[in-house]
């Protein structure tokens, strides 16, 4: 776990940059951004992309408990998603 909690008593010098709160809503921002400049009618490169960067931030997002959280929703997404097809 790379993050500190805000939760922290006191305030030490961490090497951690941001609490997970903060990276939380930073990442949420980026993907609703994201999601709000994504095409209607995405081409095969941009669905790979948007596949292989969910895929990436799930394995690389630096607080392993969100991480986890986050790949259990990619699962139930893929699941309810194969449903529709
Ligand atoms: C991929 C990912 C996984 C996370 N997993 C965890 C976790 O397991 N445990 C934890 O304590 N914190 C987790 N966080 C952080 C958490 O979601 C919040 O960002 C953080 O607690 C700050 O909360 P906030 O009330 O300021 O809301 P903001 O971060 O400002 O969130 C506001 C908006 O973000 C979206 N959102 C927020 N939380 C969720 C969620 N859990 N699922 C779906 N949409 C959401 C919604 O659109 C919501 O309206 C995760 C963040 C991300 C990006």
């Amino acid at each position: 776990m790379l993050l500190q909690h805000s939760e922290s008593p006191k305030k030490e010098k961490s090497s951690s940059p941001v609490t997970k709160e903060e990276l939380g809503r930073a990442t949420w921002t980026f993907l609703h951004t994201l999601g709000a400049q994504y095409p209607d009618k995405p081409t095969r490169q941009q669905r790979k992309d948007v596949k292989e960067l969910m895929a990436i931030l799930s394995r690389m997002y630096p607080c392993n408990e969100c991480a986890d959280h986050f790949k259990e929703v990619l699962r139930y997404l893929v699941y309810e998603l194969s449903r529709e097809q």
